[in-house]
Parts: structure tokens; sequence; C-alpha cells
């Protein structure tokens, strides 16, 4: 009977165009047509379950809303079956007969101009759907009846080559019933064990039942869709548990729902441990895309910045079309608002915690900060809030931490910078001859000791209005009102001291100076306030061997008992060969601080020469002793 009524139809050019680049030159990953048939039941379940709450019209109103997989093995058959909404002749010709989706002729007039590897990129951006199918189908069949209870039910057979028929048909109940006859090569598809793996890849989180083979599938609840209200930390503890495969609690997270402007939920974890503190070297994103419950991208690269790969969790949007590219991820303008909230309100939380729970925030610091680093630098529209996050030890917090605002909270009226030193260590750091005059005046010093930091307050340059200066270019005075006390005299010979310095140290430095700043140190470097730090320049030392380091003004303090003994000696013996080892070695002292030294030997051997006059010295002075004794 069916066979008199059957109608052969034509399928639309782009879409045997489609069908061709399926077939014969894509998706390594053939399994994905599982993904896009139990997607695409999903969704006619979502539309007459919006039926069922919304009109009378529905046949079967008490039919479960589920998905039947089930197999024929001899006929070499996967069935996917779902009660959803079903579709009419009409639907099966203007939705599986033609490309429904806008820009259809833009996308292939695209298509045909692409190479053929570029080709499976571009499709993956359009989403091909049901025709995935033919991937692995040497033909497919549709049973399906709309869920009206006038609705008949008809039946839809294609090869997926240039045609398809469209048939009556019977089918008691509303509906889809697709019928996979698999290729030869495809038969894996039939083992009960793959299709399970396959959903349990891509589909965990579907909301409604799936039977294989009349056994249910465990489908974990999506619980990021629930509302905050009917959830206890525990479910969140649990799912993460589930999602991220192990034992550890999260550290924190947060759920973020809205419908307005883009419709989307998500939960996203801040896990107790890093796997980069472990070795590796960077982790992987830790942020599934779904679009209704739908796996769209496991590990997402794009949803999240690179530097909060830290992050676990998921986010799902109707906004986000299945099958989306990279691309598309990236220049959608929906989805970028939803990563923009994203990022937010995670950073707000991260800033909530540092405020109420010090604790819990010293140990998210201490796995994270260097993504926190990162995101400050590479983040330009977050920067400013992700600053907020950033903690220091200073000198006035030499053991707790200080973040910025606390710090500005202290600056005396009249400070406008924000002052820091940097080294390897705090040990390190509080030898910087150069924060001797701001411990004198009690100016708060941040202590950096992650090499980083520099970078991120260089990078950063202000917070709030505050630029950040390093100390050694710091503008300071300590000492004006002592000048009036040296004598003339010996402040004639330090100048003369300082010309011989000039003289002497020539082109290795920018120039020599009687130091206002220093306290107790003998000498430092002081560093223009333009041009790179030496942390940079050390960088671009190790990139290019070439490089020359700028050159520094060396500043000496008359104060100082050592500086004062060599003009002495400057006086007595302008020309003292000893002397010249004493200015170099003090000069070469401070590029040692810095790492700025690049003949070390030199270094070395010069200490040796001037150990050997020390030891000659201790040794006369001694004789001169024993006799003395005797
Ligand atoms: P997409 O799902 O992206 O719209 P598809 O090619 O997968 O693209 O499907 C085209 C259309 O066919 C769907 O939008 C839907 O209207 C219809 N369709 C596909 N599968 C089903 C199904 N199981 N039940 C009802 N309608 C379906």
């Amino acid at each position: 009977m069916a066979q008199q009524y059957r109608k052969k139809y034509e399928f639309q050019s782009e879409i045997k165009q489609l069908l061709d680049i399926l077939v014969y030159s894509l998706y390594k990953d053939k399994e994905v047509f599982v993904r896009e048939l139990i997607s695409n039941a999903v969704d006619a379940l979502n539309k007459v379950q919006f039926e069922l709450m919304t009109s009378s019209r529905v046949e079967d109103r008490d039919e479960e809303l589920r998905i039947n997989i089930s197999f024929d093995r001899d006929r070499k058959k996967l069935i996917i079956e779902d009660t959803g909404i079903g579709m009419t002749r009409k639907d099966l010709m203007e939705n599986i007969g033609t490309i429904a989706h806008s820009g259809t002729i833009d996308f292939l007039k695209k298509l045909s101009k692409t190479k053929e590897r570029e080709k499976v990129d571009l499709i993956g951006k359009f989403g091909v759907g049901f025709y995935s199918a033919f991937m692995a189908a040497e033909q497919v069949h549709i049973y399906t009846k709309y869920f009206t209870k006038e609705s008949r039910a008809y039946l839809w057979k294609s090869t997926g080559d240039t045609n398809y028929t469209i048939e009556p048909t019977v089918k008691k109940k509303r509906g889809t019933r697709i019928e996979v006859f698999l290729k030869d090569d495809q038969k894996e598809f039939l083992e009960k064990h793959r299709i399970e793996a396959i959903l349990l890849k891509y589909s965990r989180f579907v909301p409604f039942p799936i039977y294989i083979e009349n056994e249910k599938f465990r489908v974990a609840e999506a619980i990021w869709t629930q509302p905050r209200s009917s959830l206890k930390k525990k479910d969140y503890i649990e799912f993460y548990k589930f999602f991220s495969n192990v034992q550890e609690e999260p550290e924190t997270y947060v759920h973020l729902s809205s419908d307005a402007p883009v419709q989307f939920s998500a939960i996203l974890f801040v896990p107790r441990s890093s796997m980069e503190d472990i070795g590796f070297f960077r982790s992987p994103p830790g942020v599934d895309l779904y679009s209704r419950k739908v796996l769209i991208q496991k590990n997402s690269r794009d949803i999240m910045p690179e530097y909060l790969r830290f992050v676990k969790g998921v986010i799902d949007s109707e906004e986000i079309p299945l099958n989306i590219s990279r691309e598309t991820v990236q220049n959608d303008i929906k989805i970028n608002r939803i990563k923009k909230h994203i990022i937010k309100k995670l950073i707000a939380k991260l800033v909530q915690i540092k405020k109420d729970d010090r604790e819990q925030y010293l140990r998210i610091w201490g796995h994270f900060n260097k993504h926190i680093k990162e995101g400050i630098i590479s983040d330009f529209e977050n920067k400013d809030r992700l600053s907020q996050l950033l903690i220091f030890h200073s000198s006035k917090n030499k053991e707790e931490y200080t973040d910025l605002d606390s710090y500005r909270g202290r600056m005396p009226e009249g400070q406008k910078e924000i002052y820091y030193a940097s080294g390897p260590d705090m040990k390190a750091i509080e030898k910087n001859p150069a924060l001797e005059a701001f411990m004198k005046k009690d100016i708060e010093v941040l202590y950096l000791d992650d090499p980083l930091d520099e970078f991120v307050l260089e990078h950063l340059r202000e917070y709030k209005e505050k630029a950040f200066k390093m100390v050694e270019s710091a503008e300071i005075e300590v000492k004006e009102e002592d000048e009036k006390k040296k004598s003339k005299a010996y402040m004639e010979e330090v100048k003369k001291f300082v010309t011989y310095l000039k003289d002497l140290y020539g082109e290795k430095v920018a120039d020599v100076r009687v130091s206002k700043r220093l306290v107790d140190s003998p000498c430092m470097l002081v560093h223009p306030s333009r041009g790179p730090s030496v942390q940079m320049e050390r960088i671009m030392k190790m990139a290019d061997k070439e490089y020359q380091f700028s050159k520094k003004v060396f500043e000496i303090n008359p104060d100082n008992k050592l500086i004062k003994e060599m003009v002495r000696v400057h006086k007595n013996d302008p020309k003292s060969q000893s002397l010249n080892q004493l200015a170099f070695q003090m000069l070469d002292n401070m590029m040692l601080r810095e790492g700025m030294v690049e003949d070390v030997d030199s270094v070395v051997f010069r200490i040796q020469d001037i150990m050997l006059q020390a030891a000659q010295k201790i040794r006369t002075s001694s004789g001169k002793k024993t006799t003395e004794e005797k």
C-alpha cells in the first residue's frame, strides 16, 4: 500500500554538497553522530514538554518523556527513538530535506571557496546535526508522528545521495524513531558498551531518561540548571567529585544563572590543588560547554580565558549552537557577554573570600597566584578587577600579607606613589640599600619576592591613581637638615672623590653623585625612572647576549665608614692602584646585587687580589702584635 503513496524528493542542492563533504571528507570522530541524534531527541522532548505544559493538544499525555536506544544486529541497525514532538510531512521536508538555518547560502559559498582541510571547521561551525548520521550510515529511515491527535505518521528514507522519499506509515505513538543502517565498517555502533561510552562522554547530563535495550542508563542530574535554593553544599561537592573524577572537595564554587539579556547557567569550581603545583607545566582548561544540557565542548579552550584554566565546571547556554566551532566561541557576541559576566563574578567571589576568610584566601593564593598574575598581564579588560586580588609582604607586613587597598589606606597624606622593592626572597630584599631612606621616613614598601610581581606592577602602572614605583628609581631624600652639620673641608674631598670615581668608571655608569637617601650603606645604584627594569633587562640579556644593560647612577654615602676611609686614601694618594681596585669592586658589588655583572672572573680575580693585600696587612700587624707581646 505504502509504495503507491511513496513520494520521491530531491535534496536541496546545498544539502547534497553537505552530504558529500560529510561522507567523503569529514570527521574522524564519527561517533559524534550519536550525540547529534540524541541532542535532536532532547530538543524534541523539550518541545513536547513545553506543549504538555501549555496545551491540551498532546496525544499520549501519559507517555514517559524518554529516549530509547536499541539494536537490530541482523540488519545492522542502530535505532534511536524518542517520545518527543515528532514531525509532520511538512516538517520532514522543511527540516530534514532543506537546511533551515539562515545564512545557508553564504555558508555554502564560503565552503566552496575553502581548502579541504578547513572545511571541517566551517562545517562544525555551521552545525550539521542530523546529516552526520550519514557518516556511519548507508541508509537512514525516520519514522515520525507529530504530537497532536489528528496527526499521521510518516516514513522518511534516504541513502544520503541525491534523493529522499516520504510515505505514510504506521506508528502508534507520537515521537520519532531513527533507524541508522550502519555501513559494514561501522558495526561498532551495534555494541551496547560502545554506545554507553559515547553517552557517558557527551550526554551524561541529558535531562530525560535514556534506555539502552530497555535498561535505564544512569543519567546524572544537571544540577546547574536547578535553582540555587534547592541545592545544598553537599550537592555541589558531589557533582564536583563526579564531574572531575576526584575525591577531593573543591575550595569554593559559584553557581550563576541568568535569563536576560542572555540565558545561561553555570557552576564553576576552584579546586583545592593545582596540577601545575606538582610539575605539570600547564593544566588543560577545565570548563565544559553545554547547550541545553548537551555537551558541546569538553574542556573548552575558549569559553574561559587561558589564565583561568584552573577553574573547573560547566557553562550551559541555549545561546550556544551545537557543533559550535572555536571560532564562534571566540567571536559570538552573546557568548562573549556570558564569558564577561562569568569572569566578573568569579573574580568578585575571590575578592569576597579575600575579605572574609584570610586562611582560605591564602590557600587559593598559594595555588593560583601565578594564574591571577598571568591574568593581569593578559586580560586587559579585567586587569583592574584582578589587581584587587594581589597580596604582598611589605615593610610593615613582614609575616602577614597586605593588599593594595590596605596599603593605600595606610599611605600618609602627600605620598603619591606605591613603592616596591624586589628580590629573590625577603632577606635579600631587606638588605637593599635603597630601602634605607624609606625605613627612616617610615614609608611602607611592598616586598616583591616573585619574579612575576615586578612585571605585574609594571604592567598595571598604577593602582587607583597611585603609580607604582621601584625604590631604586624613587626620588627620595632624607638628609637635607644633616647637610649643614658636615664639615665643608670633608665635603670638598668627597666632591674630588666623586670626580675621581666618574673618571675611573667612565662608560660603566651614567653618573656618580653624593646620595641624599642612603643612611647606612656605602653606595647604591639608582635606576632611571623611565626605561626597562633590571628584571626586564636580565630577560633581554638572556634572549640576546649582545644586549647592553642601561647605565645606572652610582650614589655614595659620605657618612659611611668605608666611603670615609676611601676619601681619605684618595686625599693622600690620588693615584693609588689599590684604591682603584677597591673602587671598581665597590661598583661591581652593586652590579652583582642586580645580576648585571657580565665578567664574573675578573671580579673574582680582583677580590682575590684585595684579599691578598688584606692578608699581608693582617700578617704584618699580627707580626707586630706578636713582637709587641714578647
Ligand atoms: P538542528 O538540530 O541543528 O536544527 P538537524 O539537521 O539536526 O539540525 O535537524 C533539523 C531539524 O529536524 C531540527 O531542527 C528538528 O526540527 C528536526 N528534527 C530532527 N530530529 C528530530 C527529532 N528526533 N524529533 C523531532 N524533530 C526532529
